[in-house]
């Protein structure tokens, strides 16, 4: 229920910048470079917002985990759908030309990630993987769904 409560005014609080003049909202939006609008980054700013504490491309960890976060016990990563092939996603087609190629190199992506995957779960963590469509197309849902799989003991 806490938590529940956070995230509806970690919303509340977004959706008060419709408030602010156009001029303070490009302000605003100035401050934040190109480079933090990624949906990693999205993802990333609003945990931080809600309190919870990460490392962040942890290189000392099996496929270089986008989130860490060590008191939860719990890995983020956060995929992007092409080149993790994201199955039955629209976003993740294997292009025309060459295909012989990107099936391949597709291919060794995704064994790569399934056996990054499996050695985290072996050292104990929990796994969650996010897809940026998912942030894309659904930004609160995806947040309290990441929320509810790091208090989840049972993943
Ligand atoms: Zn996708």
């Amino acid at each position: 229920m806490g938590i529940l409560f956070a995230i509806s005014s970690y919303f509340i609080l977004q959706q008060s910048y419709g408030h602010l003049t156009k001029q303070q909202r490009s302000m605003n939006m100035s401050r934040i470079s190109s480079t933090e609008t990624s949906p990693e980054c999205q993802l990333r700013i609003a945990l931080f917002k809600l309190g919870y504490r990460y490392r962040k491309n942890v290189r000392q960890l099996p496929g270089k985990p986008d989130l860490v976060l060590k008191k939860y016990n719990s890995i983020i990563f956060v995929n992007g759908c092409f080149w993790h092939h994201h199955a039955g996603c629209i976003k993740a087609s294997i292009p025309k030309t060459n295909k012989p190629y990107w099936e391949e190199k597709l291919k060794r992506n995704i064994n790569r990630d399934y056996a990054n995957l499996q050695q985290l779960k072996d050292m104990g963590w929990k796994v969650i993987t996010i897809w940026e469509c998912e942030i894309n197309q659904n930004f609160a849902l995806t947040l309290s769904n990441v929320v509810q799989y790091l208090h989840n003991e049972q993943m």
